[in-house]
């Protein structure tokens, strides 16, 4: 018999101190207030460390560093001396990539497996991809010639960006923001969620080890109050806010009439479509990759599953066998599947959800799964017999909690895919080609993957339509939310 023996990684080879200040022109400072919070590890409750709560006046102080290293150096710096910190920057996290997954899956939850094979090296690969575009900007199509031939317009950096970041995706989320926004010469005061600080302080210290100018690149931590502070900031030329659709919209309205440039990525609840002549067993790796990854804390999970009514009973026995062979538990084993909830509040809003899918009449369904005594943990759960007006297949859960509904025919998968007032992402599994491209025609999200699912690559735009929020980031299209022309 099969024995399970636990493969850890090992937390010694992170440095986490007792507590934290603020990271403002390139040095470690006390905040002005003395507000302090504490992040926990979500698998055991044990608290990392401390962190502030960086005020209005701490705020000002960044943002003034953050304009001054813009107007005296990094604004005025060539492209090519641009791209020499980000690449440096780049090669850094290559180099700690095994010490910065570690913190990340402690601080987050999430597995080391997929810290370690997915976030790490994406946050290397958009410093890597943006530090190729700096010194490309005015070739790229950008620079036009005025329409009366009478001069040309250039590229031009905004000038400070306030960056606002969630929980779910810490380090990547930073890097698809600071990197596109140093590349195209801007300065950054960025702000972690409270949930998960430590990945962000990390980055301080790399910004100091690649020798990136003071003020460059600012790190306050706080909560909700922090980042309204910094969004509004006067002297604030662009806001970037990835996060939930509820501050998203308190955000735009804040920020309306300012002259603030903005980009907004905001929730999700995607479908993920199988026809009846997808290959199975590939739907069902797709399926469980698109709601399983990070315990469902992705913006573009395919939180909805649509398949085709005469499959209905063959793919959920299959997704059923497969759902008890994934392995939920200490997210620094290198075997866990499944890690743990990023924080008491979701844990409880993904049980409230839950809890509202079986009173509305769906089926719920978890394979045999122990839970830990101490953390906060959600087994994979299915919702069958679900209807469009059930909360559960309306609402962003955020969790691992899948809800099944059916179709007969690719318009209906098309109706019900679009029925949301979401649009980041959608599946679609089907062996016939010329019915991905009718469906990717007719999905309204930004993304839509085709027998895949989560795949994400720095040089591909990503950003939703509807409530999902509006900009892009990744690509050429993410250059264009930093700069002026
Ligand atoms: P959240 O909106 O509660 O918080 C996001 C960030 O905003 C945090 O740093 C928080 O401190 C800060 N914040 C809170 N109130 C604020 C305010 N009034 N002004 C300025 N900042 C404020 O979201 P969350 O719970 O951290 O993250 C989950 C949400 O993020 C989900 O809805 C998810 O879909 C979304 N998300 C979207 C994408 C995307 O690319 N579209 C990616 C990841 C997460």
């Amino acid at each position: 018999m099969f024995e399970y023996a636990p493969a850890p990684e090992s937390r010694d080879i992170v440095d986490i101190r007792p507590s934290y200040g603020l990271f403002i022109n390139g040095e470690w400072v006390d905040s002005l207030g003395d507000e302090r919070d504490k992040t926990v590890n979500p698998a055991s409750e044990e608290v990392l460390s401390e962190f502030t709560l960086a005020t209005d006046a701490d705020v000002d102080r960044a943002v003034s560093a953050a304009r001054k290293a813009y107007e005296s150096v990094w604004g005025r710096l060539p492209g090519r001396e641009r791209a020499k910190y980000l690449f440096r920057i780049a090669r850094i996290i290559q180099e700690r990539a095994r010490e910065l997954a570690v913190l990340e899956s402690l601080d987050n939850g999430k597995p080391i497996r997929e810290a370690r094979d997915v976030d790490l090296p994406l946050v290397a690969a958009h410093f890597f991809y943006y530090a190729g575009w700096a010194d490309k900007l005015s070739h790229a199509g950008f620079a036009r010639r005025a329409a009366d031939g009478g001069g040309w317009a250039d590229p031009r950096p905004l000038g400070v960006a306030a960056q606002v970041i969630p929980w779910n995706f810490p380090l990547l989320m930073l890097a698809w923001k600071i990197a596109p926004a140093l590349a195209c010469g801007n300065t950054v005061v960025l702000k972690p969620a409270e949930t998960t600080p430590l990945t962000a302080l990390a980055f301080a210290e790399i910004c100091r080890q690649a020798d990136l100018p003071p003020g460059v690149v600012n790190i306050v931590t706080g909560a909700g109050a922090t980042g309204q502070a910094l969004v509004s900031h006067p002297d604030v030329n662009k806001v970037a806010f990835t996060g939930s659709t509820e501050v998203g919209r308190q955000i735009a309205r804040s920020v309306a009439g300012t002259g603030k440039k903005l980009t907004l990525e905001l929730g999700g609840k995607a479908a993920n479509i199988v026809f009846d002549d997808a290959a199975l067993d590939q739907a069902v790796e797709g399926i469980v990759n698109g709601i399983f990854f990070n315990q469902g804390h992705v913006c573009c999970a395919g939180s909805r599953l649509l398949v085709q009514e005469s499959i209905e009973e063959e793919l959920l026995d299959a997704l059923k066998r497969r759902l008890g062979t994934l392995r939920l538990g200490d997210p620094l084993d290198k075997n866990t599947d499944i890690g743990a909830i990023n924080s008491a509040a979701q844990l409880e809003k993904i049980r409230s959800l839950s809890e509202a899918g079986e009173q509305e009449g769906a089926g719920r369904w978890s394979p045999p799964c122990a839970i830990p005594d101490k953390g906060f943990w959600f087994p994979p759960t299915l919702f069958t017999g679900v209807a469009q007006s059930h909360r559960i297949a309306r609402e962003e859960i955020f969790g691992p909690v899948l809800s099944v509904l059916t179709f007969r025919t690719p318009a209906e998968a098309v109706e019900k895919a679009n029925n949301t007032p979401f649009g980041l992402s959608a599946g679609v599994w089907t062996e016939k080609g010329s019915r991905i491209l009718w469906m990717a025609d007719k999905l309204r999200a930004g993304v839509v993957w085709a027998n895949t699912f989560n795949r994400f690559d720095p040089a591909s735009p990503f950003g939703g339509y509807k409530e999902s929020g509006y900009g892009r980031e990744g690509g050429r299209h993410g250059l264009e939310a930093y700069l002026d022309v």
